[in-house]
């Protein structure tokens, strides 16, 4: 099982990456983001203790995040891989997912960091704002995610760097170069 954490601030592409992975590799994509959404969404107690939170662009505490991205995995066994979006998004989540995957056996093998400017990624969310529906795609809650990223989220590159994980992709181009660099590093 080839286990793949996808990195890169708010707007760096994850999604639309994750979703060609997902249909060349078939991994289990495990999306913090959409996940808080569905468990709004449908009004769940998590929904409810999250939502300050995700509509306000905050990370939502590490444990609940946590508590939900290993409910989440352990709902696959039958998985042959897992790509992570949006998380890790802190130390102590990085941290948890190496000991999570460590005690089923597992490992994340791959961490891609799509590197884009802050001022694309800004650039990109201008425009998503049109038609993303989302209320975290305001001008001020984008502000707050995106300092949140270089707050928080950043430090779990020199995390990954010291394992040797870590590997960078330059994410600013046609969409179809991004994912041919990415499948480069997965089949080497
Ligand atoms: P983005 O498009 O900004 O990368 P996501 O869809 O991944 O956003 O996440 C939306 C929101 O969900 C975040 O702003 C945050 O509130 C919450 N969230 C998602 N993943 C995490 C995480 N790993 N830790 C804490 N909060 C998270």
């Amino acid at each position: 099982m080839k286990n793949l954490v996808l990195f890169g601030p708010p707007g760096a592409g994850k999604g639309t990456q994750s979703e060609k992975l997902i249909e060349k590799y078939g991994f289990v994509h495990i999306s913090t983001g959409d996940l808080f959404r569905a468990h709004i969404a449908n009004n769940t107690e998590l929904g409810k203790r999250v939502k300050e939170y995700t509509s306000n662009g905050m990370l939502v505490p590490d444990q609940v995040t946590i508590d939900m991205l290993q409910e989440e995995v352990s709902k696959h066994p039958e998985a042959s891989g897992f790509l992570f979006d949006g998380f890790p998004r802190t130390v102590p989540q990085a941290e948890a997912l190496d000991a999570f995957m460590q005690s089923i056996g597992s490992a994340i093998h791959y961490v891609i960091a799509l590197d884009v400017t802050e001022e694309e990624v800004r650039a990109r969310i201008d425009k998503r704002r049109l038609t993303s529906n989302r209320v975290d795609d305001e001008a001020e809650k984008v502000n707050k995610r995106i300092d949140e990223y270089y707050d928080k989220t950043i430090h779990v590159l020199p995390h990954y760097e010291a394992q040797g994980r870590l590997a960078r992709v330059h994410g600013i181009g046609e969409v179809a170069v991004i994912f041919a660099d990415l499948c480069k590093i997965l089949d080497a």
